[in-house]
């Protein structure tokens, strides 16, 4: 059994579609589909709830939903029966959002909670229209919404967590009885529901999330991850036209390489799949012959203990917390990190010393940061200080930790050409070392550690 997941880009318009049908009807595994919404669709949903709307902005926005879904099935479909039929789904679901968002027009209210339901429908219509294409090509394929199937959440609005373990109940059954009647099912990516009902999104590009979610859950043999590029690559390509392709890397390396601002996966996408043993295989819709990355278990991958890639988060900044004794005092850092996790914010690398706490966070973050630390400010710390225009570095290899040099030549390379590193991170991961520089140097840093590494 394998899960084969197709996000936005490839479903485009009916081309890209049709495309995509190549690539399932030439499998003859038994096969399980998780797809995103069709292109720009999650954007149009999150733009429409941006601002306020009078009630004839829903009817627009209704219709263009409609012509846009039914456009692409009369591109990808011929028979007027398997046409009809998804037309009627696609109404049955463009009424019940229509209702949502007169409802958010009435009420003026705009919460969580709606903003991650409104944005489930979109990929509630893309599994209507690939169902479509596919049932028009012979293939008995079955649309299935994430929530009716059982994927579970911690209820998490925004970038909610699966309760593997109840998901995998209410999942295999179901989807083993409709692989024996020879059934494709076509589910639902990026939400699942909470346990009393409530629709959580697993954030942007979550399909990737879902799509291993349901791999572990009907413990498949593999999970393909169908993307427009060729895979992984040993840097951004924009930045290093030298950038080769990865064949292969282990769990923690993609793990790592996904966190620190590679955007080949979700972040979390292998969680579900290692904690099953899964391979996960990255592939290019445009070169179907094409090998992609493979992602396993450290121990069975033969070329482990190399650096493969270097990724980069070029958003960043630090905030510093200075206090009388801080390293010294125990629980300060947890303290501080409790605050910032609490308030949704990430701590992408900490350092501390007897009188300063550093942290990395995202930019976008640093206002609510400071607002937030300073709750910590008349207790533990007595100054904060914030400093903007910082990216972070990240060099991945399986055993980075424990090679003897390495650190010493990347740091040593980058001081030669004359930049400064601020935070470093290594041993936190036996995979990464992570620092950071300043977000002018970025670029020209990630092309001399590069040819250092790889030569070109
Ligand atoms: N449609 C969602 C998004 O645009 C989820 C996904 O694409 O994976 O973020
Ligand atoms: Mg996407």
């Amino acid at each position: 059994m394998k899960v084969l997941k197709f996000g936005g880009s490839s479903l485009k318009d009916g081309i890209s579609m049709k495309r995509v049908g190549s690539i399932i009807s030439s499998d003859d595994d038994e096969i399980i589909i998780v797809i995103s919404a069709i292109y720009g669709v999650t954007d149009s949903l999150i733009e429409f709830m941006s601002m306020p709307r009078q009630e004839q902005d829903v009817q627009w926005f209704i219709r263009n939903l409609r012509d846009r879904h039914v456009r692409m099935l009369a591109d990808v479909a011929s028979s007027m029966f398997v046409k009809q039929r998804a037309v009627n789904l696609l109404n049955e679901k463009l009424i019940r959002l229509e209702r949502i968002l007169y409802g958010i027009i009435y009420l003026e209210e705009l919460t969580p909670r709606t903003k991650d339901l409104v944005q489930s429908f979109g990929e509630r219509m893309s599994v209507i229209v690939l169902s479509a294409m596919l049932q028009d090509m012979g293939v008995n394929a079955v649309p299935v919404e994430a929530d009716e199937l059982g994927i579970i959440t911690d209820g998490q609005f925004g970038s909610a967590s699966v309760d593997m373990g109840v998901t995998r109940q209410n999942v295999q059954p179901r989807i083993r009885e409709m692989i024996s009647k020879q059934e494709v099912p076509v589910i639902t990516g990026f939400f699942g529901k909470a346990p009393d009902g409530t629709i959580t999104l697993f954030g942007r590009n979550g399909t990737d999330y879902s799509a291993s979610v349901i791999a572990s859950a009907v413990e498949a043999d593999s999970l393909e991850i169908w993307k427009d590029v060729d895979g992984f690559m040993s840097a951004d390509p924009k930045v290093v036209p030298g950038a080769v392709p990865i064949e292969i890397l282990s769990y923690e390396e993609a793990a790592e390489l996904s966190y620190f601002g590679a955007k080949v996966l979700h972040p979390r996408t292998v969680e579900p799949a290692k904690a099953q043993d899964i391979m996960i295989r990255v592939r290019n819709v445009f070169k179907p012959d094409y090998v992609g990355t493979s992602i396993g278990n450290s121990e069975k991958i033969s070329d482990a203990r190399t650096i493969k890639s270097i990724s980069s988060m070029p958003d960043m900044a630090i905030v510093r917390a200075y206090g009388p004794g801080l390293g010294s005092r125990s629980g300060v850092l947890s303290e501080v990190s409790v605050l910032l996790s609490e308030a949704g914010i990430n701590v992408y690398s900490a350092a501390t010393s007897q009188t300063c706490i550093s942290l990395l966070i995202e930019e976008v973050d640093l206002k609510f940061a400071k607002k937030v630390l300073a709750r910590a400010q008349s207790t533990i710390v007595d100054r904060i200080e914030t400093e903007k225009g910082v990216a972070l570095l990240c060099v991945v290899g399986e055993g980075i930790g424990e090679m003897i040099g390495v650190a010493g030549s990347v740091f040593g390379t980058v001081a030669a050409n004359g930049v400064n590193i601020g935070l470093i991170s290594a041993g936190a991961s036996l995979a990464a070392l992570t620092f950071t520089v300043k977000r002018e140097d970025l670029e020209h840093t990630t092309k001399t550690i590069h040819y250092e590494l790889f030569g070109r």
